[in-house]
């Protein structure tokens, strides 16, 4: 069953196009994730989700009935923000109280529900607690908890852990999914942070300047950018451009690759992520591949589990290649080596357009009442 449906929807803050005519649609129990750079739009969506903002144009559905006329606590939404948003004087059970209270839930039902949410987020003992007593690790539970005990239809949580270090975020990241799948509540996270995407989304939707650039699985989305935009945002990339001349792709300077699969016609960029790249010292006895490249390694940087280098070749231009750390030795800086990449991880892509497989209605301008708009084009 199909959750929450957006549908053409667009919202402008004077001149500024935030959410520019986006569709998409988030199945029952499903974990979607919102990411994308700084000012993309991600907050503003789940704003118009939430009812704290009303849309310029297109729908919003929840359970396939339109929320635009309703307010936000008619929703059955649930929130979390980065900050949590605790009330400071009340208890931890208080504050999982106050959304029951405020829906009309029966006090004689409140203490069941607040223990069966205390004990989804593993903290059944800290019910008395005042959020001032608690770790940001324990608060950000606790405001999961808040929002989970109204039994939402879906819950919208914005950049839920980055207000806590690096090592509890990846901690906790692991403890929100299990969380969140136990549960079995419909999700949409927002985050700028692609790992976090990645370990606790099921489906990941990609925006830029209020579009959706690609949607798909961690992998799909990894392995198969549908543009360079995409392709830097998740993950690293060396760039080469350049044309395609038959079934290789050629640069001015005389840089020459077989690639594999279709290519998109006219000019293309090439893109080769930096894990893919084979690095072999001259003593290597592995057969040589079609894509062999001789160079000379002009930095590296040893990170403990991987190690980066830069290879520098005859005609200038570098590559950077990432290798595992498997306890063999590697080459060194200055020493002559040969860089491989295999056809198949060559990444052809166009420059930072939408992916054209979006489904886009751009028989629609902005308009101000999508819903009369939606009305009419069922008519007619
Ligand atoms: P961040 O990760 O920095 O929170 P975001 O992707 O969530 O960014 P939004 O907060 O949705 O981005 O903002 C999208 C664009 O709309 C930005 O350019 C922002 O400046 C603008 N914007 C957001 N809210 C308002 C507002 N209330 N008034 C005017 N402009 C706004």
């Amino acid at each position: 069953m199909t959750v929450l449906e957006l549908s053409t929807v667009s919202k402008r803050y004077g001149q500024e196009l935030a959410v520019d005519n986006i569709s998409f649609q988030v199945e029952e129990g499903r974990i979607v994730s919102l990411l994308g750079p700084s000012g993309c739009g991600k907050t503003t969506t789940l704003r118009l989700v939430a009812g704290f903002e009303v849309p310029d144009g297109g729908d919003i559905l929840i359970r396939g009935e339109s929320v635009r006329r309703k307010r936000p606590y008619e929703r059955n939404v649930g929130l979390v923000f980065q900050d949590y948003a605790l009330f400071p004087h009340m208890s931890v059970e208080a504050n999982i109280a106050f959304g029951l209270r405020e829906r009309g839930v029966p006090p004689a039902e409140f203490l069941a529900r607040i223990r069966s949410v205390l004990d989804l987020v593993k903290m059944p003992d800290y019910g008395k607690r005042s959020p001032h007593q608690l770790s940001g690790g324990q608060q950000q539970r606790v405001a999961l908890a808040r929002a989970l005990v109204t039994q939402p239809s879906l819950l919208l949580l914005d950049e839920p852990l980055s207000n806590l270090d690096a090592k509890l975020r990846d901690a906790l990241r692991v403890e929100l999914r299990q969380i969140l799948t136990s549960a079995g509540i419909t999700t949409i996270i927002v985050t700028h942070d692609q790992s976090e995407a990645m370990s606790l989304a099921d489906h990941i939707i990609v925006m830029n300047k209020g579009r959706i650039m690609q949607r798909g699985s961690a992998e799909e989305i990894y392995s198969a950018p549908a543009s360079k935009f995409v392709a830097d945002f998740i993950g690293q990339s060396n760039w080469f451009t350049g044309r395609l001349d038959g079934g290789r792709f050629v640069t001015e300077d005389g840089l020459s690759l077989v690639i594999a699969g279709k290519a998109p016609s006219g000019a293309v960029e090439l893109g080769i992520r930096p894990e893919r790249i084979a690095v072999r010292t001259k003593s290597a006895t592995a057969a040589v591949g079609v894509n062999a490249l001789e160079g000379v390694i002009e930095k590296t940087e040893y990170l403990g589990s991987t190690i980066h280098h830069w290879v520098r070749f005859a005609n200038g231009r570098r590559i950077h290649a990432v290798v595992q750390n498997n306890g063999q030795c590697f080459a060194r800086d200055g020493e002559s080596v040969r860089v491989e990449i295999r056809p198949e991880d060559c990444l052809l892509l166009t420059p930072d357009e939408p992916d054209p497989s979006e489904p886009r209605d751009d028989r629609q301008s902005i308009y101000t009442d999508g819903l009369a708009e939606r009305e009419q084009r069922k008519v007619s």
